[in-house]
């Protein structure tokens, strides 16, 4: 169960952004992909999530062989660093797009988005439009719309990147208390050491497109695998 994702080896041209990359997240997981920028973790995440296709290696997700599964069909939720809603459509449409698309019936979509609304904390502001949030606002947005269709895995590529320190830590609390009340695996990347040591069960940390290590935090502060990994946690704060 969870996403096994088995000796991924991924170039572009003649350079190697994978390097048989495997990683193992347990079912109900919350795991951070952690390393420098450049390092693979977005292609990871692609490949896993069917929008890239590895050169080699195979890619599980809850039992399934989902390698050759096109993203529609891999039952994930994705939300990706530059995020871009539906500008002309009100929050409440853009979380019940995903809904509408799987032709859903009508009142269900509508007791599911309003309940997902709930959830992130933005049901007063169902009839607005996205520019009418703030940053941290449509980030919860597209929060909500990636678990719109019950995904069994949810996959974000740095979803609080743009936002300022302040904004951060509040989502990254509330990605925290999320994740404990949906228990939705999800695989988190992010280049901040801090916020992949407060948000993640695991950590795995990435450098030129290969695992340097993997474990908790308490693991990886207590036990770094190597040099790299030491320095790049740095000092304990
Ligand atoms: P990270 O998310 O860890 O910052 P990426 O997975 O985005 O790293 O990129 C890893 C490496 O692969 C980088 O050197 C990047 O320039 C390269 N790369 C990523 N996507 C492409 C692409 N579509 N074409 C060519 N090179 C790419
Ligand atoms: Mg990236």
């Amino acid at each position: 169960m969870g996403i096994q994702a088995l000796n991924i080896s991924k170039r572009f041209g003649s350079f190697v952004a994978l390097d048989d990359v495997s990683i193992d997240v347990r079912s109900g997981q919350l795991t951070a992909l952690l390393g420098p920028s450049g390092g693979g973790k977005s292609t990871l995440l692609r490949v896993i999530a069917g929008l890239d296709q590895a050169d080699s290696g195979t890619v599980r997700i809850e039992d399934q062989d989902a390698t050759s599964l096109p993203p529609q069909r891999r039952d994930v939720g994705f939300v990706f660093q530059h995020y871009a809603a539906f500008k002309h459509l009100s929050v409440y449409r853009n979380v019940a797009f995903g809904l509408e698309v799987r032709k859903r019936p009508k009142a269900e979509t509508r007791r599911r988005v309003q309940e997902l609304l709930e959830l992130v904390h933005l049901d007063q502001f169902a009839d607005r439009l996205p520019a009418q949030l703030s940053g941290g606002q449509r980030q919860r947005m597209a929060l909500a719309r990636a678990l719109a269709a019950e995904p069994k895995v949810l996959l974000l590529d740095e979803p609080f990147g743009a936002l300022d320190a302040k904004v951060r830590k509040e989502l990254r609390d509330w990605l925290r208390r999320l994740h404990d009340e949906v228990h939705v695996t999800t695989i988190f990347v992010t280049h901040d050491q801090e916020e992949a040591l407060e948000v993640a069960d695991e950590l795995v940390v990435i450098n030129h497109g290969r695992v340097e290590q993997v474990g908790s935090p308490n693991d990886l502060y207590d036990r770094p695998a190597n040099e790299f990994v030491m320095e790049f946690l740095g000092p304990v704060t």
